[in-house]
């Protein structure tokens, strides 16, 4: 299957759902993401503030671009006078600086606050007490909105351990939209579901998910 099929499908799938695609272009070279461009494509997601910093200098100016992956605070500075959004926000410090960094840029960076709730200990994320005393503080960065949350299930073929996850934080976004938190905080993005997964995510109420390899092929490896 080519680039353009890949896209075609996935972006029929996805709107029936009103689902957003974000293709995860993370190791591709330009001409593979300009095939996904090309075929309509608009919005891309990178996990290395360099790598997306290049590629927004590159690449055609009406891309929206999101980083996806764990951001550490001394990277902000590349991406904070572009970035359309960051997935990945899972500290007060990090916070603190994208506050400063979007203050600096004179805009307001639109965020998603990484939940944990998978079960292997490797992986990023806030537990559900560290979001809430996170959201508490939110109203004292004026320079970040946050839109919703982020989160990855557990890397297993049991699909059911992926279903419980999913529906958890599903149901943290749900319990959350309910809540009357500070004016730059509106739960309306939840983004979950990767290639192996994405499937399950969109039935379990996604509103955005991050595919690399079922668009693109296998990564390069480093
Ligand atoms: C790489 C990556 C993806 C995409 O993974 P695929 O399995 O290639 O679809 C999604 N989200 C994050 C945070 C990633 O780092």
């Amino acid at each position: 299957m080519s680039i353009k099929n890949n896209i075609n499908l996935l972006q029929r799938e996805l709107s029936e759902k009103k689902c957003k695609l974000i293709a995860v272009s993370k190791t591709q070279p330009t001409e593979k993401i300009m095939e996904a461009y090309t075929a309509g494509q608009r919005i891309f997601g990178e996990n290395k503030a360099k790598e997306l910093e290049r590629k927004w200098n590159e690449l055609p100016k009406d891309i929206e671009w999101h980083m996806v992956g764990h951001l550490q605070t001394n990277k902000v500075k590349y991406i904070a006078s572009f970035v359309s959004l960051i997935h990945s926000v899972d500290s007060q410090k990090l916070l603190e600086e994208i506050n400063k960094q979007g203050n600096k840029a004179n805009r307001v960076i639109p965020c998603l606050l990484q939940v944990r709730i998978a079960s292997e200990d490797s992986k990023y994320g806030l537990k559900y007490e560290e979001l809430l005393t996170l959201l508490e503080t939110v109203n004292d960065y004026p320079f970040v909105k946050v839109t919703g949350l982020m989160g990855m299930a557990t890397l297993t073929e049991d699909e059911s351990i992926i279903r419980e996850e999913f529906t958890q934080l599903k149901q943290y976004f749900d319990d959350l939209k309910s809540k009357k938190f500070s004016k730059n905080i509106e739960m309306k993005e939840l983004s979950m579901g990767m290639s192996a997964d994405y499937t399950i995510a969109v039935e379990l109420g996604s509103t955005m998910v991050r595919v690399g390899t079922a668009i693109f092929g296998d990564r390069i490896k480093k």
